[in-house]
């Protein structure tokens, strides 16, 4: 794939040029530009550094990815997992609790995807749409009776919103804030079609202080533009006209791991009080130490990867890869280790099956290619799933290791 790369040298957010690398990663891929085999080498390729703003204290890239054809064609879609539509259910219920909404209320979905999320607000009586770029998503929404405006939020796409439809009550956006180029002016029309009495913006962003702390390095690629914490969303939020209510709209148990779902609501309104206090893992990222400590951290994990995988095959020991997950493909692609080191990667989803892993060029195959072709060792790269991933590749007795305990 072809994309169109745009350099920046000043922050995205506050447009400070005091901005300091602290990781820094060459040829990266896309999560999930899995590669042919007569077309290796054609997947994109980009280098990816991370910055710190000193004076907004926000992460960064300072690059853009130019990628309407891969919106367009984005078919990524959550709503099959139990646990996210236990997530979808309960968002609306306690937006509804919380916020006192009513019936007829308005909500707009940003990045609506298929429409379950806004068929869940709609059930308790909200009027809703949505917001899509995908033709295939947005097909899907309409189809379940969720009104989906094919197109970005932007200028134009505010225009698209019928008069029955504004000023809405909710905006909301889950993992799709931290994707956006240009989160000031974003912010800016949000506010245009908020209700400045009652409205509340709710965005769920991949928290910062958690990917630090899990070292989920794998969260750091082309796609994510913005990496915040609450309190530079708090900075963000209210340079742009709003105030902080919260990030305790729904307990850590009901989110995905690394969530950090904010509530705010314009500056004006006065019906919703705070419940926000930062935490010391916040108060930590708003200084420069830490950056550089979790650089070091991430540098040497990396360094002890690929120690393992040489020392191993310096002993004649064979390795296999398990989960073509965003986790496995970028770690392989940051740790620069390829078919030489890895034979195959093991993934349960048929689609990956036959295509390569971008940068890595490692061959992804069925679980059950291990009993073919047998390995000393699997590399783990879904580690929660462990004991159900040895369990599945019985009578399979190589060792299994999780990523985790390699870096
Ligand atoms: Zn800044």
């Amino acid at each position: 794939m072809k994309c169109q790369i745009h350099r920046r040298s000043t922050c995205r957010l506050c447009g400070s040029a005091r901005i300091r690398e602290f990781l820094s990663f060459e040829r990266m891929p896309f999560t999930d530009e899995f590669v042919r085999p007569d077309r290796l080498g054609a997947e994109f390729l980009g280098d990816l550094q991370i910055y710190w703003c000193e004076d907004c204290r926000s992460s960064q890239t300072q690059h853009d990815v130019e990628v309407s054809d891969y919106y367009r064609d984005y078919r990524y879609t959550v709503s099959d997992s139990p646990f996210a539509q236990r997530f979808m259910r309960r968002l609306a219920e306690e937006s509804f609790r919380r916020f006192g909404l009513q019936s007829g209320d308005r909500v707009l979905e940003i990045g609506s995807g298929d429409g379950h999320q806004l068929a869940r607000f709609k059930e308790l009586g909200a009027r809703v749409l949505g917001f899509e770029p995908s033709a295939d998503l947005t097909r899907a929404a309409r189809a379940t009776g969720v009104e989906t405006i094919q197109t970005l939020f932007n200028c134009e796409g505010v225009e698209q919103i019928p008069a029955d439809m504004r000023p809405a009550q909710v905006v909301l956006l889950t993992y799709t804030f931290d994707h956006l180029p240009e989160p000031r002016p974003f912010l800016e029309l949000v506010r245009q079609v908020l209700d400045p009495q009652r409205g509340v913006l709710l965005i769920e962003v991949h928290d910062l202080a958690r990917i630090v702390e899990r070292r989920e390095i794998c969260l750091f690629e082309h796609e994510h533009s913005i990496y915040l914490t609450a309190l530079t969303m708090k900075r963000l939020l209210e340079g742009a006209g709003f105030r902080l209510l919260g990030e305790d709209l729904l307990p850590d148990a009901e989110r995905r791991g690394n969530s950090l779902l904010i509530a705010a609501c314009p500056a004006g309104a006065t019906v919703h009080p705070s419940t926000f206090t930062p935490r010391p893992a916040d108060i930590a990222l708003e200084s420069w130490p830490t950056y550089e400590a979790f650089g070091d951290d991430v540098r040497r994990g990396i360094a002890k990867l690929r120690a393992h995988l040489q020392s191993g095959r310096a002993q004649g020991r064979t390795f296999a890869g398990y989960g073509a997950g965003g986790r496995g493909v970028m770690t392989l692609a940051m740790a620069g280790i390829d078919s030489s080191d890895i034979a195959y990667l093991c993934d349960q989803n048929t689609s990956f099956h036959g295509l390569h892993t971008p940068s890595s060029h490692i061959p992804v195959v069925a679980p059950e290619h291990v009993h073919s072709h047998p390995v000393d060792e699997i590399i783990v790269f879904s580690y929660a799933y462990l004991e159900e991933i040895r369990a599945r590749l019985r009578p399979f007795a190589g060792r299994f290791v999780s990523i985790l305990d390699l870096m």
